[in-house]
């Protein structure tokens, strides 16, 4: 038979302070639970509580958990740096003429702050000649290191 709760009744609680599950009577009720017990074993009055801490639910926990800042950081960063980017490559590589631009091949030589024309990347400017065989271009959407001046 269940137990039919109400004021002064008895209840099952986890008790704060016992770090138990007690006997414990209750003092106030919410709807068809209880809400404020007292602790029959150290008389402590604290709020009805049906499970242990360790026993919540789990979805209450998450939603206390940390809010998701880092992760949002971590994205809006990447989305300035590949804006910033962009920008670094528009200011490079915008107001030129097409004839500026130097048909990139590997056989090529090319100097800082050449502008090239890449048949699969499009257009790139030179951010450094790294060493006599290799140079890093910034692309729109990336900088890479290719080859350069290489015997044909
Ligand atoms: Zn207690």
């Amino acid at each position: 038979m269940a137990k039919v709760l109400r004021v002064a009744g008895e209840v099952d609680s986890w008790c704060t302070r016992c770090r138990l599950m007690l006997n414990h009577r209750i003092v106030s009720m919410k709807g068809a639970k209880a809400h404020q017990v007292e602790c029959l074993t150290c008389r402590e009055s604290h709020l009805f509580r049906a499970h242990p801490p360790g026993e919540k639910p789990r979805i209450e926990r998450e939603s206390t958990a940390a809010p998701r800042v880092p992760r949002s950081t971590v994205a809006t960063r990447a989305e300035q740096v590949r804006i910033g980017r962009e920008q670094n490559w528009e200011r490079a590589t915008g107001g030129h003429a097409s004839t500026e631009f130097k048909p990139y091949s590997v056989s090529a030589v090319f100097q800082e702050a050449d502008l090239l024309r890449h048949k699969k990347f499009g257009d790139g400017v030179v951010l450094r000649v790294v060493d006599t065989q290799k140079i890093e271009v910034l692309f729109r959407d990336e900088a890479r290191m290719l080859a350069h001046s290489l015997p044909d």
